[in-house]
């Protein structure tokens, strides 16, 4: 491709959102050039999910080397050495890293490093080149937020970014700010050996999440050890001689060795030409339709840069979408309700579909009925000795509309669970398949059992 190249598309940002076009672009027979200023995958593979949970797991083998005598095996558990739990980490998304370079390649995708600039509705200026398409797709991603007056040195007051890297396991972290970042690297510090305290304005841990949700998983981590302290905004942060103090709003004070702000991300839209070309924004997102189509025809974004749901797979969902639609194949729109959501912490919470305050808001107090089935009757879960439960949320003699666990690997159970609501299965339905035993899958058609009036392992 030489300068005069028109490519179907051109897209800017080569993280989630923008792979994902990219790569079902080219499948689909589209010209595509994907511009990237940093590392092909971006925040999820690089400093987002994989890395995230590489490091929940290494904490995952702590716990269970600290606490292996409750199995009968005899360990020493001597500590955590955070170089190997890097090499670890980083073996992870090397493997992932270079298998996904390789998909862009015998795509025939034109891969370009560098940063890119908007320089029209059809073309994006990188290296000194023009880069010129048929159509764009902005992609370039979120990166983590702070407060007026809190500036990250990424010594002491670090982002996530700077906690993946951490060289050694911090004697105490304040983490400001209970969802899902949040309360993620909480439990992994914990289980390598920090002192945790979470700080969470709102009145509970991963607030978005169903309230039953949220108050297992702070009973869990009082449990652990985890410190929180709910419903008090964060006010300032200062050096002490050896760390940071945090005083709250109400004038409480924390103490630790580092801070960890984690109170969300913001788009990366400053700069990049976007609204010079006429591109309509909202606090620094893009704004798209349902078909992720901005207001300039040419123009369509995707992924954290939209204010949709945050998550990779939302993004690969979006960049599938706007490659399937330019290639003139029949799209419809993401269904966000339908999104699963995993928060990957110990315990896990997983959930789809509606809250149950939610449900009661849409449906009506009085049409909305819940039930809860604990693990502690599900016997995988006992033989690996987690508690938790799984709630289920219905419309009165219909379908489930939400389902929320808790408890460790219930990420694993959101596949079906998003099946169930998606297919708008009624409780009957799903009581009627064959749940494997002993699995913590069957914790999920024991919940549909008693929902259903026939409640097996349960009262
Ligand atoms: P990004 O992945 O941020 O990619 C944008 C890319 O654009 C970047 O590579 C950037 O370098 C590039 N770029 C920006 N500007 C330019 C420019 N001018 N020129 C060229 N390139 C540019 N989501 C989940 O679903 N599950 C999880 O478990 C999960 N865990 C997470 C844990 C953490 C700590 C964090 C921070 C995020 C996590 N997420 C998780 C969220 C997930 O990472 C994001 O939703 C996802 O990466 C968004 O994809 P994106 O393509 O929109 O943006």
């Amino acid at each position: 491709n030489d300068a005069s190249t028109v490519f179907d598309l051109v897209i800017l940002g080569g993280g989630s959102g923008g792979y994902a076009a990219a790569l079902r672009g080219a499948q689909l027979g589209l010209d595509v050039a994907l511009i990237e200023k940093n590392k092909l995958g971006g925040t999820c593979l690089h400093n987002g999910c994989i890395p995230t949970k590489a490091l929940l797991h290494a904490g995952e083998v702590a716990d269970q080397s600290r606490e292996s005598e409750q199995f009968g095996v005899k360990t020493s558990f001597e500590g955590v050495d955070m170089a190997g739990v890097h090499k670890y980490k980083d073996e992870v998304i090397a493997g992932l890293y270079k298998g996904l370079q390789g998909l862009v390649a015998s795509r025939k995708i034109t891969y370009i490093e560098g940063e890119g600039r908007l320089s029209s509705p059809t073309s994006v200026d990188v290296n000194g080149q023009r880069v010129q398409g048929r159509h764009i797709l902005l992609a370039t991603g979120s990166v983590p937020k702070t407060l007026p007056g809190l500036e990250i040195d990424g010594n002491r007051i670090i982002s996530s970014d700077h906690a993946l890297t951490l060289d050694r396991v911090p004697k105490s972290a304040i983490v400001l700010g209970g969802g899902v970042i949040g309360v993620e690297f909480a439990s992994a510090w914990k289980s390598f050996g920090s002192e945790v305290t979470v700080i969470e304005g709102l009145k509970h841990l991963v607030p978005v999440e169903d309230e039953n949700s949220s108050k297992l998983l702070e009973r869990a981590f009082r449990k652990r050890g985890i410190k929180f302290n709910l419903g008090t905004f964060f006010q300032k942060a200062e050096y002490t001689q050896d760390g940071v103090k945090v005083t709250l709003a109400d004038g409480k004070e924390f103490e630790a060795e580092i801070l960890l702000v984690a109170i969300g991300r913001g788009p990366v839209s400053q700069g990049l030409g976007y609204e010079e070309n006429g591109v309509a924004m909202d606090r620094g997102f893009v704004l798209v339709d349902e078909y992720m189509r901005t207001n300039v025809p040419t123009i369509s974004a995707v992924g954290d840069l939209v204010p949709t749901l945050q998550l990779a797979h939302v993004g690969f969902a979006e960049g599938i979408l706007v490659a399937e639609r330019l290639a003139g194949l029949k799209t419809v729109p993401v269904d966000y309700d339908g999104v699963p959501r995993v928060t990957y912490c110990h315990p896990e919470v997983a959930s789809v579909g509606l809250t149950e305050a939610k449900a009661k808001e849409v449906y009506g107090a009085d049409k909305v009925v819940s039930i809860k089935f604990p693990l502690g009757g599900n016997g995988k879960s006992r033989i690996l000795k987690t508690a938790g439960e799984i709630k289920l949320v219905q419309v009165k003699d219909g379908a489930v509309v939400g389902v929320h666990m808790v408890g460790d690997r219930m990420g694993e159970q959101v596949g079906e669970a998003q099946l169930i609501y998606n297919w708008e299965a009624l409780p009957a339905e799903v009581a009627q398949l064959i749940h494997a035993h002993p699995t913590q899958n069957e914790a999920l058609g024991e919940a549909h059992l008693a929902l259903a009036g026939k409640p097996l392992h349960m009262h």
